[in-house]
């Protein structure tokens, strides 16, 4: 199943508590885009050639744990203009396509729905109100400056547009889901819901 939408609307909380909850492997392909960045951010431009895994939680960069380093918001930043190059796009959803042909997955990002994953059985638009997205994005940071953290955020998000990637509008066939005044666990079950009516 796929999970796109806007930053700060809850994906990666809710994708992998959806993935547990169905028994599902959880990926997180906006890690792989960081990844990219982190290394870049070192001087490696060579994207096609890294390696990007994942164990269980851990995101490894060349056998690296890099799941704390990737989180800045310098690498936020970065992340988001190293996904507008295209040789980079192509290299990450060819390998996000191969690690999910094998398998039940929980795949989350921006483009799931559109590029890396068409044929999903189960595609949601994550999404909630811009004030919203700010609140949790600056808890998440501990900043007290939600209006900073939200024209961030849209700059982000306008940045993130393009290339086949649904952030600032659901995919077609893609049902919308806004969290706003939702609790993570209400948002679980009904994606959990959904899974489970179309495999029934
Ligand atoms: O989702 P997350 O904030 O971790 O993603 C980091 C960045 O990676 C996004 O801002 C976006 O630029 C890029 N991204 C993307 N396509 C995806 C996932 C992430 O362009 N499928």
């Amino acid at each position: 199943m796929a999970i796109d939408g806007p930053a700060g609307a809850g994906k990666s909380t809710v994708a992998r508590a959806a993935a547990r909850a169905l028994g599902f492997t959880y990926l997180d392909t906006g890690a792989m885009y960081r990844s990219v960045a982190l290394a870049a951010a070192r001087g490696r431009e060579d994207a096609g050639s890294l390696d990007i895994a994942f164990d269980g939680d851990r995101v490894l960069l060349d056998g690296e744990d890099v799941t704390t380093a990737i989180r800045t918001p310098e690498i936020s930043e970065r992340a988001s203009v190293v996904a507008n190059d295209a040789a980079v796009r192509e290299a990450l959803v060819g390998r996000q396509r191969a690690l999910i042909a094998d398998g039940d997955y929980v795949a989350e990002g921006r483009d799931i729905a559109t590029v890396v994953a068409p044929g999903a059985e189960v595609k949601v638009y994550l999404t909630a109100h811009p004030a919203e997205r700010a609140r949790r994005r600056a808890a998440e940071l501990g900043i007290d400056d939600h209006e900073s953290v939200a024209a961030d955020l849209l700059s982000r998000d306008e940045r993130d547009s393009g290339h086949g990637r649904t952030t600032l509008e659901p995919a077609p066939g893609a049902v919308e889901l806004d969290t706003t005044g939702m609790s993570i666990d209400d948002v679980v079950a009904e994606i959990v819901a959904r899974v489970e009516a179309v495999r029934a």
